[in-house]
């Protein structure tokens, strides 16, 4: 049963839970699209009925942040760890490899998707890159015709948000063979080594975003999404 935040909804699947379920979709034919919610998007939908739309239309909304799991404990329900967009695309990964499903990058600047490739492929033994492309490649409808024919069926996306969500809503009809589609904001960062992850200790603890105010003070405006949202919450809890 999916939860709903101010109106937005939240898969409280595990990582496994997803693999399983879209092993399933697969065998019956149905694409899948997975989108990391956080409080900063769901104060988005509120002010943005598309991106609320955007978001409530995916297959899999995963909890990304601690600010969801808090609402959930907030609202005694049963998302009770994270699923986070980088995890779950490790995790795609791994089933990549194992079931033999060719994968193609797609966005992050041209060094550093190339970087993820190398890497993905060195810790994805056997996992077939079908192709890549950076992201800011202009003419769309080529792009379309070089993922579709290279075969691949596993689409991770890397645009940032809601760019990235807005190309898959508007490219996934064109790309009937690809079977999965994730909007992973920063990741090929990630994978590529470029942009190192929080320090373990805030992984753990879920404070990552603590970590990256310190590292980065300019995040503060958007880091006030948390507090507003854990705030709407209990008041729509009272109400
Ligand atoms: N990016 C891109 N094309 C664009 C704009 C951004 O490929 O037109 C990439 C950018 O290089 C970076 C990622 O999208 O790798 C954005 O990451 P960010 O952490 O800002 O995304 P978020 O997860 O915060 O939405």
């Amino acid at each position: 049963m999916k939860e709903s935040y101010l109106g937005v909804q939240v898969s409280p699947l595990t990582y496994e839970g997803i693999v399983t379920e879209i092993k399933s979709r697969m065998t019956q034919g149905q694409q899948s699209t997975i989108i990391a919610v956080n409080p900063e998007k769901v104060m988005t939908a509120q002010k943005n009925p598309e991106v609320k739309d955007l978001i409530n239309s995916s297959t899999f909304q995963i909890a990304d942040g601690v600010g969801i799991l808090l609402a959930s404990k907030l609202k005694k329900g049963n998302i009770k760890s994270r699923v986070t967009g980088v995890d779950m695309m490790a995790r795609l990964l791994k089933f990549a490899a194992e079931d033999n499903h060719p994968i193609y990058l797609y966005g992050a600047k041209k060094e550093v998707v190339e970087l993820a490739a190398t890497n993905i492929q060195r810790d994805n033994p056997g996992i077939e890159i079908a192709g890549m492309t950076d992201g800011y490649e202009q003419d769309e409808q080529a792009l379309i015709d070089r993922i579709h024919s290279s075969g691949a069926a596993i689409i991770f996306v890397a645009l940032g948000s809601p760019k990235q969500e807005l190309w898959i809503q508007r490219n996934i009809s064109k790309l009937p063979n690809v079977f999965v589609f994730q909007g992973v904001g920063g990741s090929f960062d990630v994978f590529s080594g470029t942009v190192k992850r929080a320090p373990a200790l805030f992984r753990k603890t879920g404070t990552e975003w603590l970590y990256r105010l310190l590292s980065n003070p300019t995040r503060l405006k958007r880091q006030l999404n948390l507090p507003r949202f854990l705030l709407s919450i209990l008041f729509n809890r009272r109400n």
